[in-house]
């Protein structure tokens, strides 16, 4: 572990995306930093891992608004690593598509476009089309921090936040169930169904991908080397393989420092806990915070864990370069992600597919191939006590035959695993769940439903002086979501209304 030196004026634990960009908020402005990660990789889902000598990506597939002058673009300059990441935009024709056994749509980038594709393709749903797609716009127009459009609040406020994706697509009459799934794709990159997903958290996840999507060169630990890169510029200080054990509080609530494994004490009186709160709670002293409270947090439900299997295939895959797959082996509208039919049927679930190294420029050797699914962490129950790698015969079993039924829809859009296959890894909930701590090996945090979503679940906020929470638990899921959440909570120091203006004005 090292002297981990200080004095600190603050302390982030964790080194995920939100993490990493709290600290750089604070760094920026002359705030000593440390950030503390448990992991023995910084970067939380940001960071790439490796499997026979080839990076894989975790979780930073393709992200939306990196188009210049867009949202993430914007937030990442301001934030002074733009110029240090490079990007592939993919394709503007149809950068996802969605495969049902007999129908496949392509989405493609602008409004413009996905509005006459829709159209063109359900005539008799263009009324319907024309106002689900104006919603989408005009929910987002009400989130300045989205936006960064001029406003007195950055915050913003939903137009109803009680509305769920499905009021919104009963609401404009749409009753072809090809358009309602096009139009509610996304629900498999936050996993939550739509009849239970906020409108809004849809409308940033949509309105950002169909702005433009974008992959990052180098994938999630490009990202995360920028940050950790820029926080040292700026005097800030970060340590892998230390995990925050408490947090330390005196009798009037107040933040006095952390405490690690190894038995180290770091004094802060800041100290923002970028990780999933559930953890982030348990690391307070009984007298921090009411039982109420605690209870409520521990009762927070997990997010869909993730399933994941990672390929690499020794054959031309660059037909695969702009465009990720969202494979549904069975019909539309049943939702087997959710309802996790397919474990119990016997049958495969339904996937998304990325070939992201045919992305990388300069890629040499077989291509990488990450297909990704949901799965309830308590499938796995039995083996909840056991780490990567020391599980047994009977969960490598299992996983196998998990995997097995993962790439048997694969199998159709790259005929070539049949022949080209030169080596098959398999993540479980339990392995998302060990590197990072989200409960659950949750992709996305918590279950991003109507009533834990957008901080209805858990604000930044916290009734100790100096403690807050920042991650994707705490606002919205996925990177942008993870970044967005730092500012919150940073704002909470810094002044949000200063951190927006600085942003707009980068
Ligand atoms: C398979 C997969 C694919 C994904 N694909 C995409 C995608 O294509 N696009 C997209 O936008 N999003 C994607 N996501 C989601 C996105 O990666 C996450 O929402 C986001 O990265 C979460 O960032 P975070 O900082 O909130 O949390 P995390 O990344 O979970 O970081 C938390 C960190 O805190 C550390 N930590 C926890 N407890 C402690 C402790 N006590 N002491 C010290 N350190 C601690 C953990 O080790 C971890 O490094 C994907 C996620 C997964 C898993």
């Amino acid at each position: 572990m090292g002297d981990l030196g200080g004095p600190y004026d603050a302390v982030v634990i964790g080194s995920g995306m939100s993490g990493l960009v709290a600290a750089n908020l604070l760094a920026m402005h002359d705030r000593r930093v440390l950030v503390l990660e448990q992991h023995h990789h910084f970067g939380g889902y940001l960071q790439n891992f490796m499997l026979h000598r080839t990076p894989f990506d975790s979780g930073c597939h393709y992200v939306g608004g990196m188009g210049e002058g867009q949202v993430f673009d914007r937030y990442l300059r301001y934030l002074g690593v733009r110029d240090a990441l490079s990007v592939e935009r993919l394709d503007e024709d149809g950068f996802d598509v969605l495969d049902y056994p007999d129908w496949s749509f392509a989405i493609p980038m602008g409004y413009a476009r996905l509005e006459a594709r829709l159209v063109e393709r359900f005539p008799d749903e263009a009324a319907g089309v024309r106002r689900f797609l104006a919603e989408v716009r005009q929910e987002v127009l009400q989130f300045p921090m989205y936006t960064l459009a001029a406003a007195e609040d950055p915050m913003g406020r939903s137009l109803d936040p009680d509305r769920t994706v499905a009021d919104v697509l009963d609401a404009c009459g749409l009753r072809d169930l090809r358009v309602r799934e096009i139009l509610s794709a996304y629900r498999a990159l936050y996993f939550v169904p739509t009849h239970e997903a906020s409108f809004a958290m849809h409308a940033f996840v949509f309105d950002s991908f169909v702005q433009g999507a974008y992959a990052f060169h180098g994938g999630g630990n490009a990202v995360m080397k920028a940050l950790v890169a820029r926080l040292r510029a700026q005097g800030g200080v970060a340590r892998r393989r230390v995990r925050v054990t408490a947090v330390d509080v005196d009798d009037h609530r107040r933040v006095r420092g952390v405490h690690t494994a190894d038995g180290a004490y770091v004094e802060a009186p800041l100290v923002i806990a970028a990780i999933d709160p559930k953890v982030a709670v348990s690391l307070l002293p009984d007298h921090a915070v009411r039982p109420a409270y605690r209870h409520r947090v521990e009762r927070l439900r997990p997010g869909i864990g993730g399933l994941g299997a990672y390929l690499r295939v020794d054959a031309d895959l660059s037909r695969l370069r702009g465009t990720n797959h969202f494979l549904q082996p069975s019909r539309e509208g049943e939702d087997p992600l959710f309802s996790q039919a397919w474990l119990e049927a016997g049958t495969p679930p339904p996937v998304f597919v990325t070939a992201t190294s045919t992305r990388e420029p300069g890629w040499r050797g077989p291509h990488t191939v990450v297909v990704l699914s949901g799965m309830r962490a308590d499938a796995f129950a039995r083996w909840a006590d056991t780490r990567t790698g020391a599980r047994g015969a009977d969960y490598e079993a299992l996983k196998a035959e998990l995997g097995a039924r993962m790439l048997a829809p694969v199998r159709a859009l790259i005929p070539e695993l049949d022949t080209h296959l030169v080596t098959a890894d398999f993540s479980t909930p339990l392995t998302h769940r060990d590197y990072t701590l989200n409960g659950g090996g949750a992709i996305y945090g918590i279950h991003h439903d109507m009533r834990q979503s957008a901080g209805r679940g858990v604000s930044w906020r916290t009734r100790v002086q100096g403690f807050l929470l920042s991650g994707h638990s705490v606002l919205y899921p996925g990177l942008i979501g993870a970044m967005i959440s730092a500012f919150y909570s940073c704002g909470e120091v810094l002044g949000l209304r200063r951190l927006f203006e600085e942003v707009r004005a980068a």
